[in-house]
């Protein structure tokens, strides 16, 4: 497993890790298989979706606070319930292929990290599962 260490700068945001995952599958050589990208918060999580329009992900965003609003009323006194219930969502891990050393994603698809209760220190974790 390898460890990448994000620092988010908003309340709340989607940060696009595309270039810093290919960075890791690149260093470690990994060739053919699947990696999972795994984020381990309570009030974070991670996606793939479009990262070629800005707007899309800030749809995202604006819909999920829609739903699940950061001034709704909850019973979790941090503040943050909100955030622990968008993350449980959307979920805290995605699995993606990978063939010769490349991740495999759609044309117009990237991998976000997404903070919900930031700015905050974040952790990501990649797995690699081998193709026989
Ligand atoms: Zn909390």
């Amino acid at each position: 497993m390898q460890k990448i260490t994000i620092r988010t700068r908003a309340r709340q945001e989607l940060v696009d890790i595309t270039g810093e995952i290919e960075e890791v599958i690149r260093k470690t050589g990994f060739k053919n298989g699947l990696v999972n990208i795994f984020t381990p918060h309570t009030t974070a999580a991670v996606i793939v979706n479009e990262n070629y329009d800005p707007s899309v992900a800030r749809d995202i965003l604006n819909t999920l606070e829609k739903i699940v609003p950061s001034s709704g009323t909850y019973t979790h006194l941090e503040g943050n319930a909100h955030a622990h219930i968008k993350s449980s969502i959307i979920g805290s891990s995605r699995l993606i292929p990978v063939q010769d050393g490349k991740l495999q994603l759609g044309t117009w698809q990237g991998v976000f990290f997404c903070e919900f209760d930031g700015p905050r220190t974040r952790q990501v974790w990649i797995s690699f599962l081998k193709e026989e």
